[in-house]
């Protein structure tokens, strides 16, 4: 062999080496870091012209959440329901047959899987339909081997029992017999009895089927009202968890447990994740009051708390889901808008977009409002037809892909930012010190290299003090720079969103 060629073999296993090295780091990413999408089947994309939108049509979509630099996908409930939301499950085996069957969604799962982005799918343990099987045969038989899977009594006095969610009592009155039936959320929602073995058996049943067939997780509606009694909330989940770590040590349980800081804390130790309800809600008052100055600090804190309790824990922060009234609609202005997006998106954990939220989609309750179809499209016809569209036709996808400075472009970049620099979504997070009470100022850091995230609602320049040394500017809505020097100060400009990395 000629030294030329056996310089040729070597740069060639070089290179092989170092795509090896390359896939391995691949295949480790996990959970913690990526950008979850949050998305309501039926209004997302249609597939067949139906005007509902289905499975097939999430599939069709993987490109776009791709490019948008999606890791994950949160689809809220794909199983059989009689109403158009889902939460109320008939049958926690079958496919919602608008929104497709099993096949379509094995698809879906394998499709998602080239690409790199994790599904977790809603799974609803706290209640069932009353149309579903269970509970027919419950409320019509009391003999029934159903009737322990739900709560019944015949004490009539159970109707001026308080919610303990407040309000009204959560005892319904049954249409077929002098009984009350325990349903906190609504009277088509019956709650279920986790006290009961086969019931639980049922549920692990039905997580190991899901996991089986290639779902990364599940998003676990109603988390703290299994039981009235937080310990009994706790034992249940940590059970339920350790089973699902049995098939697959790598799903993710995320839960929703709406709740201050405080409440959710204790769910730390026993789910991998759930949503920081609190997080959203400090980032949009600090926006909508201009305070920014101890945003940071506030929402490094929880943050820390969290990862106390647990450090395997992943916190989700998010702005709003499909049950709180749209960003557009809570912030108004277009430039706090960004903000909020720049400012969660660019925080520890595992964020969750809320489909459509990309676009500056509005919306506020009823719940419809805030649940309509994705505007991939001015022209009407080519989005779901599941409910008429009230949004603005010109913040359609398609125009704000052609604009360079859309919200839908903003969102893209933050992502990709946040999928390619480990300090901005594993980073650990100190907020700065300052004194501009409109600035919000974080560091993230990262096996020793650091980034920053500056945000300015002020009329002003605001001075910082910052590291000496050499920045690549990783993004900024003001100025075309791609690196700075400092010796000590920054100066950010006036409503300046700035994300700048040490070069040295
Ligand atoms: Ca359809």
């Amino acid at each position: 062999m000629k030294k030329r060629d056996i310089i040729a073999v070597f740069l060639i296993l070089l290179l092989f080496l170092s795509g090896c090295q390359e896939k391995v780091e691949e295949d480790v990413r996990g959970y913690e870091g990526r950008t979850f999408y949050e998305i309501f089947v039926r209004a997302f994309k249609d597939s067949d012209g139906d005007g509902i939108g289905d499975i097939k049509g999430v599939t069709e979509s993987l490109d776009y959440l791709e490019e948008l630099g999606v890791g994950g996908l949160w689809l809220m409930p794909i199983n059989s329901s009689p109403s158009y939301h889902g939460y109320d499950v008939t049958d926690y085996y079958s496919i919602n047959s608008e929104y497709g069957n099993l096949e379509d969604f094995k698809e879906l799962l394998q499709e998602a899987d080239k690409r790199d982005i994790m599904i977790i799918m809603d799974l609803v343990i706290n209640h069932t339909s009353s149309e579903h099987p269970w509970f027919k045969e419950a409320s019509t038989s009391p003999d029934s081997e159903y009737r322990d899977y739900y709560i019944f009594t015949e004490d009539e006095s159970k109707k001026y029992e308080a919610s303990p969610m407040g309000g009204g009592s959560p005892w319904a009155k049954s249409t077929l017999r002098e009984e009350y039936y325990y349903a906190l959320f609504w009277s088509g929602m019956p709650d279920l009895n986790l006290d009961n073995e086969e019931l639980r058996k049922e549920f692990k049943e039905i997580a190991k089927y899901y996991l089986e067939l290639g779902v990364d997780g599940f998003r676990l509606d109603a988390a703290k009202w299994i039981y009235n009694d937080i310990e009994d909330n706790l034992r249940w989940w940590k059970e339920f968890n350790s089973y699902v770590k049995e098939i697959n040590p790598e799903a993710v349980l995320v839960g929703e447990v709406w709740d201050n800081i405080r409440g959710m804390e204790p769910y730390a130790e026993v789910l991998d994740s759930f949503f920081v309800f609190s997080m959203g809600e400090d980032i949009i008052n600090g926006l909508k009051w201009s305070n920014l100055s101890v945003l940071g600090e506030k929402l490094a804190d929880s943050h820390k708390k969290l990862k106390e309790k647990n450090p395997d824990f992943v916190p989700a922060p998010f702005l709003s889901n499909h049950d709180q009234n749209r960003i557009m609609n809570q912030l108004v202005n277009i430039d706090k808008y960004k903000a909020a997006a720049v400012i969660y998106l660019t925080l520890p954990g595992t964020p969750y977009i809320y489909y459509g939220e990309e676009i500056g989609m509005s919306g506020k309750k009823p719940d419809e409002r805030i649940r309509e179809p994705f505007l991939w499209s001015t022209d009407f016809k080519k989005n779901t037809q599941w409910i008429d569209i009230t949004n603005d036709s010109s913040i359609a996808l398609e125009n704000q892909m052609e604009q360079e400075d859309s919200l839908f472009n903003l969102y893209k970049t933050i992502i990709n930012l946040r999928k390619n620099n480990p300090e901005l979504s594993l980073g650990e997070i100190e907020a700065l010190d300052h004194d501009h009470k409109s600035v919000y100022a974080v560091e993230r850091a990262y096996k020793g290299s650091k980034a920053y995230i500056f945000v300015s609602l002020s009329d002003d320049e605001s001075e910082l003090n910052i590291e000496k040394g050499s920045y690549n500017v990783l993004y900024s809505n003001v100025n075309d720079y791609e690196s700075l020097k400092t010796e000590g100060k920054l100066n950010l400009k006036s409503g300046e969103i700035l994300i700048i990395k040490k070069a040295d």
